[in-house]
């Protein structure tokens, strides 16, 4: 089966198909970086970094670009009211707007290299990309899309006829639900703010617009994205939050500009919830990545949680749903070290029952089955159980070397796309190795002191030594 994808746009399954063969132009909505990011937060990240590295496994090169919003997201994004969040964060820590930015964008670079997302292409900044915004603000002028009033430019939605496809939302049902006071300048509630004007703003630029202008939100990513991929991408994605009014408002601007299609592929992941419900900064019910591991768990173990589930399922995070990824996750670095330790002979159990194959032909069955699972549009729950059968075929000793060889090859090629399993088991086994060798040695001099710190340091990565008639051996707790 090929790859197929849930497009926003059709609201349907399609077979992907990119522009250009062999490469995929993906932009990912990226972080407003005025407050810490949390796990929900990355729940949309790490499923782009999934989508990336199912397309690379399945033979793409993937031109990725995320962007960080620093400037312009607006606390009512609906129509271009409110205060931008950057200056509201600003006002309330009592800093410098540009020092929050840089803070929290330091921040979030690091926690996506602590949850094993692979590094974009490039992360662009809104506020390094004013000349491309103004360039597309001045073409929708040029072109009947957007008119200025009073240092304000907005986009005038009823020149858009598809304004509305991706989102369901009629013109005139915005209108209806608009839920801030009606700006009198504009021509219609529903039309948007591409640029602002107000004095009082720190971030802000003098431009033909005005002397004291910012950028609307969601003309940053309609420039960024023209900028580092071109007018025409494959895949855009964001959170579900990120349908209306950004991504509406993107294709209208975009399209309106370039005359082409924008994104064939509009992908959004389903909200974290917890306890049942959104979790989100206003309501004060957040976790970070330093909260999850004040708690004991690895970063992997986060990664597994929140990937674990279909991107387009709603995932509910709790304390014990953590624990259980946990674990789950140790006992498939549990299968990866008897594979290991079958690949080398190390055990005699490892021999396949004359008459099977060694497990051969379960490991062609998990390969299909992995695949077939991510191929339907991302579907991790419906993969991973090839997973889990290769660990109960372990456990009931049914590889043989060769098929443990092979088992191992497509553990690894699995955790490239997934990125959750323990360092290879080969290096691991090497290293621990080496400490038990260490050991030996202290004990041997009668250091007791060192050899007792080196089986301690191990216990606490929980790795437990025992003395056997044929040595040390190790295993996990
Ligand atoms: P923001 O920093 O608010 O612009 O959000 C960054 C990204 O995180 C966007 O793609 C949002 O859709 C996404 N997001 C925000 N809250 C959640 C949540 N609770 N679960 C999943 N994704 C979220
Ligand atoms: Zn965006």
């Amino acid at each position: 089966m090929a790859f197929e994808v849930f497009n926003s746009l059709t609201r349907r399954k399609e077979p992907f198909r990119s522009l250009e063969p062999g490469v995929v132009r993906m932009y990912n909505c990226g972080p407003t970086v005025y407050s810490r990011a949390h796990i929900g937060n990355f729940r949309a990240f790490l499923f782009a970094d999934l989508l990336r590295r199912w397309l690379e496994h399945s033979g793409y090169r993937v031109l990725q670009v995320m962007n960080i919003t620093d400037v312009g997201h607006l606390t009512d994004d609906v129509g271009g009211d409110g205060t931008d969040r950057m200056e509201a964060a600003a006002r309330k820590e009592g800093r410098d707007p540009w020092k929050i930015a840089e803070h929290y964008a330091g921040l979030f670079l690091q926690d996506l290299r602590r949850l094993g997302i692979q590094p974009a292409m490039v992360y662009p900044r809104a506020s390094d990309h004013i000349p491309e915004m103004v360039e597309i603000i001045e073409g929708l002028i040029a072109k009947g899309h957007a008119y200025q009033a009073d240092g304000n430019v907005y986009f005038e939605v009823r020149t858009f006829p598809r304004y509305g496809r991706l989102s369901g939302n009629r013109v005139d049902e915005t209108e209806a639900g608009a839920r801030v006071a009606v700006r009198e300048e504009k021509r219609d509630p529903a039309d948007f703010a591409l640029w602002k004007s107000d004095p009082q703003h720190v971030m802000k630029w003098a431009t033909r617009f005005g002397p004291h202008g910012f950028p609307g939100w969601h003309i940053e990513c309609s420039a960024m994205a023209r900028k580092h991929l071109g007018d025409r991408i494959d895949i855009h994605t964001g959170g579900e939050d990120n349908v209306f009014p950004h991504h509406e408002c993107e294709i209208a601007q975009t399209e309106s500009f370039t005359g082409e299609s924008f994104a064939t592929y509009w992908m959004h992941s389903k909200f974290l919830q917890v306890d049942g419900g959104k979790m989100s900064k206003s309501l004060g019910n957040t976790y970070t990545v330093d909260d999850v591991q004040a708690r004991g768990f690895s970063t992997r173990a986060l990664r597994f949680a929140l990937l674990r589930g279909h991107y387009r399922q709603p995932l509910n995070y709790t304390w014990e749903g953590q624990k259980d990824a946990a674990s789950a996750l140790a006992s498939l670095d549990d299968m990866t070290l008897r594979l290991t330790r079958i690949a080398k002979a190390e055990q005699a159990e490892g021999e396949a029952a004359a008459g099977t194959d060694g497990g051969l032909e379960l490991v062609r069955g998990a390969r299909a089955a992995f695949a077939a699972g991510l191929d339907d549009d991302l579907n991790v729950a419906q993969a991973l159980p090839a997973l889990f059968l290769l660990r109960t075929a372990v456990l009931e000793g049914r590889f043989s070397r060769a098929g443990a060889v092979d088992a191992l090859a497509f553990v690894r090629e699995a955790d490239r796309v997934l990125g959750v399993l323990e360092e290879a088991p080969a290096d691991l086994d090497q290293r621990v190795q080496g400490r038990i060798a260490e050991r030996q040695a202290a004990r041997k001099r009668r250091d007791f002191k060192l050899s007792d710190q080196i089986r301690d340091e191990l216990l606490a990565e929980g790795i437990v030594l025992e003395d056997t008639p044929q040595g040390v051996l190790w295993r996990r707790k």
